[in-house]
């Protein structure tokens, strides 16, 4: 066998290999439907006895390219596009967890996340218990219930920039018998593959850098075929007792290391259609293609954003893994050696008027709901995404109200910093 490409060639090449006078750049695949010569062709695809096209409420081939690509770089068994980062993560959960099921759950994670677990799956009868993801592993272990079917994490927290202790994480969930899924979104493949450290399944928004120009919401699925679900076959009888949806077929013996993934396409998407269409797959493509180079950058021009800000006196506090003194470095140090993201996270001195100021004085930096595109863009949960709570309810709900979450583009890290900086002295009036 020859010896493993580099993640740069495989973010241009994975998943795609095509033959003699095939187009160069993936095909969009713009059909709804397949086209079969035979009833029994068609019937033995519906029987789950072949693999085939039917469907793309199911199943697209542009899709699919992308989605073999997303596999390699996490290095996975196999994946699936979703139509958003919500749909990857309420997938990954229905495909283990039904009524009287369990999650446990880092606390720290997605707003969007903390309301899915939170709020919507209770009303669906499964319990969710978030913990502290830096409490000792006695206390994260007494949050596990015998009907708890998976452990979920953040690998770099959004807003936060916390980073998962995986290999803690993975051990935990190992002894109870259930998987970690962790969402990788922030660091990506290029500066953490999760699975090398014993997570289970990964999902995405690849919404945010995979993407990378804020063209396409959409998400992903990627199964590293490691866990052994017929070792705990009575935890998971999804997926391993008969589907009477496909004449009582049982995913674990019909598909081994590809069951989780083949059973979130042919009975959640199927049920669920929440596919990404694939044109999105093709703009999502596009990205992924130059991941590597523009992770990168990101990454150091946050570093010299971070450095900039942590000196400048208007500035209470920064926080970003990449600098020596913050909480998580220790932690970057082992798992994101070469930089977490371009997202980091800042508190000024001047009070909320003087935030205001700063952020309507700022020319480049633009204010927005969106992180983790080539755009440099800002947003203050206080005055933004959460501004019907006061002071005190943010602070009980973990957010300083002086909290603003900052993403560093592409644009030259000098043009940057300037305008961070003109926009500072221009809030003193
Ligand atoms: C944005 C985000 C999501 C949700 O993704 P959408 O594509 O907006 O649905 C989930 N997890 C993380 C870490 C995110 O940043």
């Amino acid at each position: 066998m020859s010896k493993k490409q580099g993640i740069g060639t495989r973010c241009v090449h994975a998943g795609y290999n095509p033959g003699k006078g095939e187009p160069r750049q993936i095909p969009i695949y713009q059909s709804t439907t397949f086209k079969y010569e035979t009833s029994d062709q068609m019937g033995r695809l519906f029987d789950l006895e072949e693999s085939g096209y039917f469907y793309t409420r199911l199943q697209n081939p542009t899709n699919d390219i992308v989605a073999a690509q997303l596999a390699s770089l996490e290095g996975g068994v196999a994946g699936m596009l979703t139509s958003s980062g919500q749909a990857a993560n309420l997938f990954a959960c229905l495909n283990l967890c039904s009524a009287g099921d369990h999650i446990v759950s880092a606390g720290n994670i997605y707003g969007g996340t903390f309301n899915l677990l939170g709020t919507t799956l209770p009303k669906m009868g499964i319990e969710v218990t978030f913990v502290n993801p830096d409490d000792d592993e006695q206390t994260l272990n007494a949050a596990f219930r015998p009907n708890t079917k998976l452990l979920f994490g953040e690998t770099l927290s959004n807003p936060g920039v916390e980073v998962l202790d995986i290999e803690k994480f993975a051990r935990i969930a190992h002894s109870h018998g259930v998987p970690l899924i962790v969402d990788n979104t922030f660091p990506t493949p290029i500066n953490l593959r999760p699975i090398e450290w014993g997570a289970d399944i990964v999902t995405h928004s690849t919404t945010k850098y995979l993407d990378g120009h804020g063209v396409a919401v959409g998400g992903a699925l990627i199964d590293s075929g490691n866990f052994d679900w017929e070792a705990h076959a009575d935890k998971f009888p999804g997926l391993t007792t008969p589907d009477e949806s496909y004449h009582g077929l049982v995913y674990t013996q019909a598909f081994g290391k590809l069951a989780f993934i083949t059973k979130a396409t042919s009975q959640l998407m199927r049920d669920l259609g929440s596919i990404q269409s694939p044109q999105n797959a093709f703009y999502l493509h596009l990205g992924i293609q130059s991941l590597h180079v523009r992770v990168q950058r990101h990454c150091q021009s946050a570093q010299k954003v971070a450095e900039f800000l942590v000196n400048h006196p208007d500035v209470a506090w920064v926080k970003f893994p990449g600098l020596p003194g913050d909480s998580q470095h220790e932690k970057a140090l082992k798992y994101l050696p070469n930089g977490s993201s371009g997202v980091l996270c800042l508190g000024l001195k001047g009070g909320r008027d003087f935030d205001n100021r700063f952020m309507d004085a700022l020319r480049l930096v633009t204010i927005e709901t969106h992180v983790a595109d080539c755009h440099s863009c800002i947003l203050h949960p206080a005055s933004h995404t959460h501004r019907q709570l006061s002071d005190a309810q943010l602070r009980a709900a973990g957010i300083d109200p002086g909290l603003m979450r900052l993403s560093i583009g592409l644009e030259d890290a000098d043009d940057i910093i300037e305008d961070l900086n003109q926009a500072l002295e221009a809030a003193h009036v």
